[in-house]
C-alpha cells in the first residue's frame, strides 16, 4: 500500500478499524486518517510538508496521531508543484 500523504510505500498497520486508516510511513511517520476525511478528498491531496509536521508535532504520545476531518486544512487542492 502506499502512503497517503506522500505516495511512497508504506506499511498499513491498521485498515477500517472504527473508520480509522493507519500506516506508517519511513518519510512521514506514522499516522491515522478518517475514512471520512478520505471520502471528501476527491481527487485533492495532503500537503505533504505541512502535514508532516503536523505529526511530527503531534507524535510521541504513544498513539499516532489521527488526522479527522478537522484537519481538512492540511488537504490541498493543487498537487505540489515539484510532484513527477
Ligand atoms: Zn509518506
Amino acid at each position: 500500500m502506499s502512503c497517503l500523504i506522500c505516495g511512497a510505500g508504506a506499511q498499513v498497520l491498521q485498515t477500517g478499524v472504527a473508520d480509522w486508516e493507519e500506516r506508517e510511513c519511513a518519510q512521514c511517520g506514522r499516522y491515522k486518517v478518517a475514512q471520512t476525511l478520505l471520502s471528501t478528498m476527491g481527487d485533492m491531496v495532503f500537503d505533504v510538508d505541512k502535514t508532516r509536521q503536523w505529526i511530527a508535532s503531534n507524535s510521541g504520545t504513544g498513539q499516532a496521531p489521527r488526522l479527522s476531518p478537522l484537519y481538512a486544512c492540511l488537504v490541498s487542492a493543487e498537487p505540489d508543484a515539484n510532484e513527477t
